[in-house]
């Protein structure tokens, strides 16, 4: 990941984009929680599955494929954040994609599985001056935890 700081940064920049008052809060809120969802996958270090499987780390959940799952089932609670359609997708799914953008301008780790399911290749931005993040936060909270989000908070 870049950091969990960090992501939820992107869905925020989208909402100004499109007009933050054709947002609403929670649907503003919804998608920074979507932009941090995909690391769910760090669990599967827990149950043993190597990095490069397409259900370890920076696989299946950043792909492109999921962005698009949670944009449409989050159309579901049209009423819930009251907007349209078209601007629940737009901060859903690319709150959500966002996420492994960011990742694949990281300058470790493995790249990012944009295609899962079509295929598990990895991949990475040609550019990529962001630091690695360490994974958790407790290793977050650390001195190399702050020279990474200085990294990205002066880049980003
Ligand atoms: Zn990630």
């Amino acid at each position: 990941m870049a950091t969990i700081i960090t992501h939820p940064l992107m869905p925020i920049v989208v909402a100004y984009v499109i007009g933050r008052e054709k947002i609403s809060t929670r649907l503003l809120i919804a998608a920074s929680i979507a932009s941090i969802i995909p690391d769910i996958d760090v669990i599967s270090f827990k149950f043993g599955v190597p990095y490069g499987d397409q259900f370890g780390h920076r696989g299946f959940s950043h792909s492109l494929f999921i962005a698009m799952i949670i944009g449409l089932v989050s159309l579901l609670f049209k009423p819930y954040f009251n907007c349209t359609k078209k601007h629940i997708f737009a901060l859903m799914f690319l709150g959500t994609a966002s996420h492994g953008f960011l990742d694949a301008l990281t300058n470790g780790g493995s790249g990012i599985a944009f295609f899962w399911p079509f295929t598990s290749e990895r991949y990475f931005f040609p550019i990529t001056p962001i630091e690695v993040s360490p994974i958790g936060l407790s290793n977050f909270l650390t001195a190399r935890g702050a020279s990474v989000l200085w990294s990205e908070l002066w880049l980003i």
